[in-house]
């Protein structure tokens, strides 16, 4: 089972994993009030599908079929193009790599404040049934397909496991952090936030938890951008 990165971020923002504020809106108008409330300049404006590489997605008119905007996910600088981006995703068919070529109908958006964004990583827990323990896998190649930096570069792709019944020791989470060329300040805040997303993942049951991009950002802090959870089937959550 999958659930909407709103909706990802809430269980993140309850677990003190560090997420920008947001609002999430099923209409145009909501959309404009998000960006008054949340008072940033700068905002992102997010389709919510249950499918990835929505930034690089394209949205069609479900009549015509005509190409309406490029791209799921829009940074907006003022009410006007809140509006216009909100009005051009909403009742749209977004087209991305993980939709397929019917794509999937967007009735739903997040208004998330602007990030000033340092570097983008990339981060996975999942299950590794093979070893029978929880792998972390980071990159310092975040923002683009995963796959593709297996493929390219694996060399780029950092992993640590550790066992679900003791939970992640700050010392593997420290290694995975040094790993991705993070010192001071951003080392501790990614040590942090590996301690929060394993417990979640142990106690919601997950599948898989993916962030990419994860963020340092201008202070140096590391922010989930994107979040993708999924839950066992038989997860009682
Ligand atoms: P997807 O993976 O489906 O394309 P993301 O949430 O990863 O969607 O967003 C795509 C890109 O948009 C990110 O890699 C990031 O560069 C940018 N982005 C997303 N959210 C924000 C935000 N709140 N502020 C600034 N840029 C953002
Ligand atoms: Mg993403």
């Amino acid at each position: 089972m999958n659930i909407h990165e709103y909706q990802a971020k809430s269980i993140f923002r309850e677990s003190g994993v560090q997420v920008q504020e947001g609002v999430h809106c099923t209409t145009v108008e909501q959309a404009v009030s998000a960006y008054e409330s949340l008072g940033s300049d700068i905002v992102a404006v997010k389709s919510q599908i249950h499918a990835g590489g929505r930034g690089k997605g394209n949205l069609f008119n479900l009549d015509s079929g005509e190409l309406v905007m490029q791209g799921g996910v829009k940074v907006a600088s003022s009410k006007e193009e809140v509006e216009k981006f909100a009005s051009n995703i909403l009742g749209h068919r977004l087209v991305t790599k993980q939709t397929g070529p019917t794509g999937k109908v967007v009735s739903n958006l997040y208004i998330e404040s602007g990030c000033n964004i340092a570097h983008e990583y990339y981060l996975a827990l999942l299950v590794d049934r093979e070893e029978d323990s929880l792998l972390i896998m980071g990159s310092t190649e975040g923002g683009v397909d995963i796959e593709e930096v297996a493929e390219t570069s694996p060399d780029a792709i950092h992993k640590v496991w550790f066992d679900p019944s003791k939970g992640l020791d700050d010392r593997s989470a420290s290694s995975l952090a040094t790993s991705l060329g993070l010192s001071g300040n951003s080392h501790d805040s990614l040590v942090n936030m590996l301690g929060k997303l394993s417990s979640i993942f142990i106690d919601k049951d997950c599948s898989m938890i993916e962030i990419n991009p994860l963020v340092r950002n201008g202070e140096g802090a590391m922010v989930a951008l994107d979040a993708k959870v999924s839950f066992d089937e038989n997860a009682a959550f």
